[in-house]
């Protein structure tokens, strides 16, 4: 018998997309060995034996993987979520895969980085700038034109973006992303450079983004989805993705060029990649490249076709394929338009409950809902967010029946959430005993 092909997969989080993973991988007869960030003190806390390392600490990580592995065959390296993206590099290098260089993969993760290697490349990007936070900066002395974007440096999912489009806005965003890189929460993940923000020109314009793959350097584009809801600020939670897109032929031609000299500008050669573009009349213009897939549960977007199977596939059955050289690796998407949904927060609170999730699921061509927050848990808006509510998922023939059965279907869905109420000193309420 052949011994099965073993990969490793590389995970902030052990959740909806990594069982995704497991269930292509059970699929294909393949075995995944999982490293993880979520706690290094405790030996296999989640009882599924995965490895315990700092992503945030690239170095050690590699060092621990690396010797965790030796005598053991490691076919490909796999990632979800941004944060191992750098750790997973070092350690497909030094295992001799196929993989980005790590130098790649680092200037992806920061923001500021990534402007600079685009903009030395003559990738069209905006206006930009690094501010240090503290002492809170003041904008008219730097020369800041409005509008502007503000953002940190290495966080992901639109977290602590914020537009401004005078200085009071400016200096109160300021202020607020501060506040949330000062936070306990933001604190502990390690992330590197807390203390300042990038700072940029607004982009006007339709927003896209783009799923795609590399093959030894080689670039193809698995899907390009519309967002059809204005992203104009302040802040930038996500809602809607479509694809096929319904921009012009020659648009999505632009939109394939702009991500083809991203790529090649930093150095990215193998693997997913994931990019969100802006498109106004001065061309298009790339807002970030990720070399991961895409996140959370939009995945379940996806659906490849691979010739003489049945079955359609997903993306982490993709993936795999593409990582281990198998058949249908090279899969195209489905011809059905397809969309997702990430349900916006509406307000922080507390979620009570869900209702209108039956009628929600009843709605014509909804083929999924999945309610990703928990009952009773804090969930935070945006900018201070960065967790969705839930995605909704809807196939159909046309883009256009797509965006409407996601709109119908969400807005038959109640969130009750409650503010949470100020935490107050145990011992305000006591009786001064005089
Ligand atoms: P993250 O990695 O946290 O998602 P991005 O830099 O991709 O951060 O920004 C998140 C979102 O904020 C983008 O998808 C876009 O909608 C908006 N945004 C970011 N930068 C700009 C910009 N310069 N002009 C207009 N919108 C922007």
């Amino acid at each position: 018998m052949k011994p099965k092909k073993r990969i490793l997969l590389f995970a902030t989080k052990l959740g909806y997309q990594t069982r995704s993973f497991q269930a292509a991988a059970d699929k294909l007869g393949v075995e995944i060995a999982y490293v993880t960030d979520r706690c290094g003190r405790l030996d296999d806390p989640w009882n599924d034996h995965a490895l315990a390392v700092h992503f945030e600490l690239p170095e050690a990580a590699v060092g621990t993987v690396l010797e965790a592995q030796q005598g053991l065959p490691v076919d490909g390296v796999l990632v979800v979520g941004d944060r191992a993206t750098i750790a997973a590099a070092y350690v497909a290098r030094g295992l001799g895969l196929a993989g980005n260089h790590p130098a790649s993969v680092e200037a992806c993760r920061n923001k500021l980085r990534m402007r600079e290697v685009l903009r030395d490349a003559g990738v069209p990007v905006p206006w930009f700038r690094s501010v240090k936070l503290d002492p809170l900066p003041e904008p008219s002395l730097q020369g800041i034109p409005y509008p502007c974007v503000l953002k940190p440096l290495s966080l992901s999912a639109s977290q602590g973006v914020v537009r401004a489009n005078n200085r009071q806005e400016f200096i109160a965003g300021a202020a607020r992303l501060k506040r949330l890189l000062d936070s306990p929460e933001i604190r502990v993940s390690r992330e590197a450079n807390l203390d300042q923000m990038l700072v940029e020109g607004y982009l006007e314009g339709k927003e896209v983004a783009v799923e795609a793959l590399l093959t030894n350097g080689e670039l193809r584009v698995l899907a390009i989805f519309d967002k059809p809801d204005p992203l104009e600020g302040p802040y930038f939670e996500e809602s809607i993705y479509v694809t096929p897109s319904r921009l012009p032929e020659a648009q999505q031609r632009s939109l394939q060029a702009s991500l083809l000299s991203a790529v090649r500008a930093l150095g990215l050669t193998q693997g997913p990649v994931h990019g969100e573009f802006r498109i106004n009349d001065d061309g298009v213009w790339p807002i970030e490249i990720a070399a991961r897939p895409i996140g959370g549960l939009c995945a379940g977007a996806l659906r490849f076709v691979v010739p003489g199977e049945p079955e359609k596939i997903g993306l982490e059955e993709l993936l795999l394929r593409h990582v281990l050289e198998m058949t249908g690796g090279d899969a195209p998407r489905e011809s059905a338009a397809s969309g997702v949904m990430m349900i916006p927060v509406p307000e922080s609170g507390i979620l009570e409950k869900v209702d209108g999730q039956e009628e929600a699921r009843a709605t014509t061509d909804v083929t999924g809902l999945e309610i990703t927050a928990r009952i009773h848990d804090y969930i935070a808006a945006w900018p201070e967010g960065s967790s969705y509510l839930g995605f909704l998922f809807v196939r159909a023939k046309e883009p256009a029946e797509v965006e409407n059965a996601l709109r119908e279907a969400h807005s038959k869905l109640r969130f009750v959430l409650t503010p949470r109420l100020p935490v107050e000193h145990p011992l305000s309420h006591a009786t001064p005993n005089r």
